[in-house]
């Protein structure tokens, strides 16, 4: 059984150029409140280590997280903030991009969608474009613990279905209830070593 990720906080960068050489990465991308924050907590098993927020959409920072190996962890900004102007989107897109595209250590795009009402329009074209540029991503699913159980089976074939992916395919993780982290942090050991 894998342990808690021992992550430790290293840089928050704008651009591409500020982020240290790395052996091995892996990021972690969706929409702003999905419950990204909550899952890297949990997956360190520390209360505030990416912080959690109910105004989501502030921060518009690449957060970069060390493990003992010298592999990596990128908490990239949300994105879909409704409420941001044009022009931060914008520029969001721009740096999301250009990391997801140029980021030469990267090994694994974890997309984030929420398991109960997701995957939204926005993710699905972040699915899209991940596809259309061959970048290796698998999908997780969060707050699982707000799908009853009795809906999950449903809610499993639905969502995989938004997403293009057999139900399989997908990680369904709840950080409230620590639902199946272990299994998150089997795969990340595995993206991860070098
Ligand atoms: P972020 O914007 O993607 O970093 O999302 P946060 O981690 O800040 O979470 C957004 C909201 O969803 C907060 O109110 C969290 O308490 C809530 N949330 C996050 N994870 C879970 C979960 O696993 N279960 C439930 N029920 N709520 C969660």
């Amino acid at each position: 059984m894998p342990g808690p990720l021992a992550l430790t906080f290293r840089v928050s960068a704008t651009q591409l150029g500020q982020l240290p050489d790395s052996p091995a990465e892996i990021a972690f991308v969706g929409r702003s409140n999905v419950g990204k924050s909550s899952l890297i907590n949990a997956l360190a098993n520390r209360r505030q280590l990416a912080r959690v927020s109910n105004t989501p959409g502030r921060t518009q920072l690449i957060n970069l997280f060390t493990l003992p190996s010298g592999a990596t962890v990128v908490d990239l900004p949300g994105y879909g903030y409704a409420k941001a102007p044009g022009n931060v989107r914008a520029s969001w897109r721009a740096m999301i991009e250009g990391y997801l595209l140029d980021r030469e250590p990267l090994a694994m795009v974890y997309v984030l969608v929420d398991g109960e009402i997701g995957p939204t329009p926005l993710d699905v074209q972040m699915l899209d474009w991940m596809r259309a540029n061959e970048l290796p991503h698998t999908v997780v699913a969060t707050k699982w613990d707000k799908v009853k159980s009795s809906r999950r089976d449903t809610r499993r074939r639905e969502l995989a279905a938004k997403c293009q992916l057999e139900p399989g395919d997908i990680v369904y993780v709840s950080a409230a209830k620590n639902t199946n982290l272990d299994q998150l942090r089997g795969l990340i050991d595995l993206h991860l070593t070098v």
